[in-house]
């Protein structure tokens, strides 16, 4: 493979060579090394490149239990017992690309094309809503609709957050769609947007191009260099992603480092978010059915806890890809944001689940109530907080907030008083008692300051309040 990539159109340079590098001097570490690289790791200030090399070749179990002790503290220590919930909306399966893990590519024969009218995308908001949900990312295939263009997803936006039901609201819509052009970025930001998300699929150029075998997304570059232009154009909350499965997770992770380092460097911020996707089987996919390097769960869990504790700050996203008790799993381990009740074909929250319009099959098929419950019981807070990006706390704003741990004492009172409205207005019995006495007992655990902040914003949901947060 090329060392370091130089092209004239514009791209973001990953240091192959440099990677090769770190993977092979990593092996010869002993225990007191990896110990020595967990102890830094609790001083919450990240860990280079070489020093998750080492923990990534990690077997011993002792040695694993370790790690997992490390980044469940780490988790524990920014993110309290907060789990942020969203739910994905799929506006539209048309698609120019073949991406071969994907269902949605285009010469998928089996595949029933559809892109919701915005009638239809308000009714399936709408459901969203009538979940109980405030967040929706918008995700939608690589081909507009021909008479609307990129209009059709600023106005998908526009009717998402004029959705409104009774008290319901989404508060906060990100979108997953393809590389933009600058001025389409600016016109995404200008929509309200709150975090793009785009992911990188592989680093690996030559996996890129083995995969991803005709339409625009073919482009490498353009797609690696998407995140520049989105800050260029002011939208500096950006959620990253590889799709693993692909290539060797160990190389995905570094080049991945090598990215924030470069939006680090370049714009001064890195992601808000990372996401973790395993290749998923999909219909008329046969790669998805059989992923050229399929990551085991183990592997799985060791991926999610070295990234929580290298880059501390940026949150990690785990979708309904996963089964239950795989994504309760890697709750503990640094998992902030996770999506329920999700439906990944265009229509699917009126329609229900159809194998001949999804993207993907799902791992966690439990509707919102069911998990909401689920995660109170695990002794997590669920949380449909959106105050930071409505209080235009984003990019550097929110790192300034949250490097003190200062964030602790707008997060928690607002994920308990979001967690209030969701019990007062959409949860189940069972799930209100199982809610009630999960806000009791993390008032009980809080400091003197941020329970008082918490008991008010509560006491003003259950008597009436609404959308209150500080
Ligand atoms: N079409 C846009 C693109 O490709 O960037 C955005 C939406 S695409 C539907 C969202 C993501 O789904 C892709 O970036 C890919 O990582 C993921 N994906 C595709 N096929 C998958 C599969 N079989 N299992 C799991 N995730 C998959
Ligand atoms: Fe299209 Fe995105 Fe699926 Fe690729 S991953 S086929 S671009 S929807």
């Amino acid at each position: 493979m090329n060392a370091v990539v130089t092209r004239n159109v514009e791209t973001v340079p990953i240091n192959y060579e440099k990677i090769e590098h770190t993977l092979a001097q990593s092996r010869r570490c002993d225990a007191s090394q990896v110990r020595e690289i967990l102890t830094k790791a609790l001083a919450l200030k990240g860990l280079e490149p070489e020093e998750m090399a080492v923990l990534m070749n990690l077997s011993d179990p002792g040695l694993l239990n370790e790690l997992f002790a490390t980044a469940r503290r780490v988790k524990e220590e920014i993110y309290g017992k907060r789990l942020v919930l969203f739910a994905p909306l799929y506006i539209s399966n048309l698609c120019g690309n073949e991406c071969l893990y994907c269902a949605f590519r285009a010469g998928n024969k089996a595949l029933r094309r559809r892109a919701l009218t915005q009638a239809e995308i308000a009714r399936e908001t709408e459901l969203i809503i009538r979940q109980g949900h405030k967040r929706i990312l918008l995700v939608a295939g690589e081909a507009y609709p021909a008479e609307e263009g990129f209009d059709y997803i600023l106005k998908a936006i526009a009717t998402i957050y004029d959705t409104k039901v009774g008290p319901g609201e989404v508060r906060r819509v990100n979108a997953n769609v393809a590389p933009l052009t600058l001025d389409q970025f600016r016109q995404l930001k200008a929509a309200g947007i709150g975090t793009y998300q785009l992911f990188q699929e592989t680093y690996h150029r030559e996996v890129y191009s083995r995969v991803h075998v005709a339409g625009r997304k073919r482009d490498y570059d353009w797609r690696i260099s998407a995140f520049d232009r989105a800050m260029e154009a002011g939208i500096d909350d950006v959620g990253m992603g590889v799709l693993f499965g692909l290539a060797d997770w160990r190389f995905e992770i570094l080049a991945l480092m090598q990215h924030i380092r470069h939006l680090e460097e370049k714009f001064g911020v890195g992601p808000h978010t990372i996401s973790v996707p395993r290749i998923e089987p999909a219909l008329g996919a046969p790669l998805a059915g059989r992923p050229p390097q399929s990551v085991s769960d183990i592997d799985f869990l060791k991926i999610v806890a070295i990234l929580r504790i290298s880059v501390p700050y940026t949150g990690i996203i785990m979708s309904t890809r996963e089964s239950p008790a795989i994504r309760r799993e890697t709750f503990a381990l640094g998992v902030s944001q996770i999506s329920a009740g999700s439906r990944t074909n265009p229509g699917g929250y009126e329609e229900g689940e159809g194998e001949a319009t999804e993207q993907f099959a799902l791992g966690d098929h439990r509707p919102l109530d069911e998990v909401v419950r689920d995660v109170a019981e695990l002794g997590y807070i669920p949380s449909f907080c959106t105050a930071c990006y409505r209080l235009g706390r984003t990019g550097q704003d929110f790192m300034d907030l949250a490097k003190p741990g200062e964030i602790k004492h707008h997060c928690d009172p607002n994920a308990l008083s979001t967690f209030q409205e969701y019990l007062c207005d959409y949860a189940s019995g069972p799930t209100r008692q199982a809610g009630e006495a999960r806000i009791q007992a993390a008032m009980g655990e809080m400091d003197p300051r941020g329970r008082q902040i918490a008991e008010k914003l509560v006491t003003k949901v259950r008597i009436g309040g609404r959308d209150v947060f500080v």
